[in-house]
Formats: C-alpha cells, structure tokens, sequence
C-alpha cells in the first residue's frame, strides 16, 4: 500500500538516527511490498539556520499532506541564546499544535538484557512492558486564565476538560488496549477533582463498547508507587496531561536507557507524529555512536498506530530485541558483554533480520 512520509530530521543526532529508521523501513517495504515515500522537510535549529523560523510554513504544510510524519529531535547550543521565538522547541510544539496531536502514546518495556541498566532491581522491572495514554492537549497547562493576581502574591492555573476532550483520549487508551493484552488502567484523582469524576464517568460509560477489554481505576498517588513496585500489574495506562507527563517520566527508569524510548502523537484520524523520547544529544553529535533504537521503534510505532501494519510493526521490534539479544549494543547502554557497535553498524544488523 502506497503511504506519504515526512521526514523531520531536525538538529544534531536526529538527522543520524532518521536515517537509520528509513533504511528499515526501505527493508520492510521490500519484504512486505508496501510503497513508502518519503519527503524531507527542516525543523528546529535547522530551520532556523536556513529560513529564519523554527517551524517553516512549507514544513507544516507538508506534514498536513502527510500519511504520517517521522521527527528526528530539535535543540543545541548553537541555538541557546537566541530569543524565544527562535528556539528550536518552538518548532516541536507548533508542530504539536498545528496536527492537533491530542493523543500522546510511550511504550516502556523492560529488554531483557538492559535490566541491570535499571536503578530499580532486576526482579522488580523483569517482564514490564507497559504503554501510557496521555493526553496532550488539555488541562492545567492549557487552562486560561493561568496568571499573577493580587500584585503577584496570588496564583490562578485552571484545569478544564470538556467531555469531548476526556472521551476521545479515554477511546484511544481502550483501542490501544485492544492491540495490546486487553487490560486498561485509567489513572484519575476521582477522590478529589471534579475533572478525574467526569473522566471516571466516561470510562465507565465507554466500557460496554469495548467489552472485550478488561477495566480498572486507580489513583494517581498510588499508581505512581506500583508503576516502580510492581510495573508488571501495569498494560495500558490512560490519563490526563499533568499525570500523564510525571508517570511516563517515572517509568522511563525501567528501561536503562533513555535511547530505546519511542513516542508517538496521534490525532482522531489516524495521522501521527512519531519521535524518540531522545533529545538531539549535541555531545556524541557526528560521531556516528547514537542509539538509532528509540527512532527505530517510532517508526515500527508509526506503523502500527497509523497504517495498520500490525506484522511489520512486530517484525522490527522483534528485530532490535533480536539484536540485543545476540550482544550487539550501542555505547550509551551499560552492557559489559557482547559487542558495542555504532549508529551505522546497529542499523545494519536491524535492516539483516527483516
Ligand atoms: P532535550 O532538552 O532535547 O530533551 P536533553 O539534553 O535533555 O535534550 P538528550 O539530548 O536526550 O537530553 O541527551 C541526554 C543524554 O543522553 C546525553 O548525554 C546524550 O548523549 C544521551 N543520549 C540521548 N539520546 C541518545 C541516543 N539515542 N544514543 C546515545 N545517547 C543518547
Ligand atoms: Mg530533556
């Protein structure tokens, strides 16, 4: 099937780690017959070298003809200093916005042999493989007004959702969980927020059109606990903004490595924007040493989340896990055995298993 990519390499080692995922997409569109095209576009410090603006028109337009777009990372300090309209991030964000990506999804899987790379024991991250839903677009850090009262001796930040908002994140989290084991854990503040009331409410509404999925509540005070006592009790987690941005931040430390960390940003219809949860690391920039895994993952994410590519989205994650497996790492992972390769050498290695 013929599908349009736009590539946004961005800044520093997301233009080494783009590559990397268009080299395995090429392979997977070989082995399963699928056309991919892909098209080139700035964001970010790059942008701004070559057109003044962190987030060109023509690269928005570009991502709105998109069957889905693939971002690299954005920042460095070549940037540092500018104004803050010329700061690299605000092309992340305005491409956020301009998509309206509402829904924010991050799988978090403990690899086998990366286990140790966790602070947390063994035993206890051993088998997590869990995806936070977050919502992207709403809530207290979109509440207006959000401002300095009483000469600046007062604050005000709102958080409102409309039933729309919380029933379109709530379907997502159900949907995922249906590609997933079938589990969904709906992380809510019920006890307290009018907000987490009415989003309780609609899970409960929308449990009866997706019976096949298995439902529970649980508060984000306690799920902030067992997500580090017991990830494994975990599949999928859907919550709002604020809750969404702590836990997926906590449960990065399950991995060891933030280099094997996809993303995705999906809107109702099925686009997406797909990045690693990477910065664009200046410090090992060119030096042919990132972990191309993370931006490897997205774009298996992208398969699945946007075109449906269910086998071929499983084929690569099977692919980097396979690699692993057989020892071969980049530098960034903590692994005394088998042998640490580059950017260029782990593609390869991915590319020869598809
Ligand atoms: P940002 O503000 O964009 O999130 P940051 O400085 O907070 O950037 P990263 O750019 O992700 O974070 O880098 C954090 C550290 O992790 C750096 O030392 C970097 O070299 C390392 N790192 C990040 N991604 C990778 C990767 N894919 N491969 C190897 N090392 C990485
Ligand atoms: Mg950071």
């Amino acid at each position: 099937m013929k599908k349009h990519i736009v590539l946004l390499p961005g800044d520093g080692i997301g233009k080494e780690v783009i590559s990397s995922a268009k080299d395995v997409l090429q392979a997977i569109a070989e082995e399963y017959n699928h056309s991919f095209n892909f098209e080139t576009h700035e964001i970010g410090g790059a942008a701004i070298d070559q057109y003044g603006t962190p987030l060109p028109d023509s690269t928005v337009d570009a991502c709105k003809q998109a069957d889905a777009v693939l971002l690299g990372a954005v920042g460095g300090p070549k940037w540092d200093q500018n104004p803050s309209h010329l700061r690299p991030e605000r092309g992340l964000l305005g491409i956020r916005k301009a998509l309206d990506l509402y829904a924010n999804l991050r799988p978090i899987k403990g690899f086998k042999n990366l286990l140790h790379a966790s602070p947390l024991k063994e035993e206890v991250v051993a088998g997590s493989d869990l995806l936070i839903v977050r919502e992207l677009t709403g809530g207290l850090y979109f509440g207006t007004p959000s401002e300095r009262r009483d000469n600046g001796n007062s604050v005000v930040d709102t958080l409102t959702y409309t039933r729309k908002e919380i029933e379109r994140i709530v379907d997502k989290g159900f949907q995922a969980a249906q590609q997933r084991s079938g589990r969904l854990t709906s992380v809510d503040k019920a006890n307290v927020l009018e907000s987490s009331k009415m989003w309780r409410e609609v899970v409960e509404e929308k449990k009866a059109q997706y019976p096949d999925v298995v439902v529970d509540h649980v508060l984000v005070d306690a799920a902030a606990m067992k997500l580090i006592t017991n990830p494994t009790q975990f599949d999928v987690i859907v919550t709002e903004n604020l809750f969404g941005d702590i836990l997926s931040d906590e449960a990065s430390v399950l991995t060891g490595s933030i280099g094997m960390l996809p993303s995705a940003s999906l809107r109702e219809d099925g686009v997406g924007l797909y990045e690693p949860v990477h910065g664009s690391a200046p410090d090992i920039a060119g030096k042919g040493i990132a972990n191309p895994c993370a931006m490897i993952l997205s774009a298996a994410m992208m398969l699945r989340y946007s075109f449906d590519f269910n086998t071929e989205a499983k084929v690569i994650e099977d692919a980097v896990q396979s690699v692993l497996d057989a020892g071969y790492h980049t530098g960034d992972l903590q692994i005394e055995e088998g042998r640490q390769v580059g950017t260029a050498e782990m593609t390869k290695l991915i590319v020869d298993y598809i």
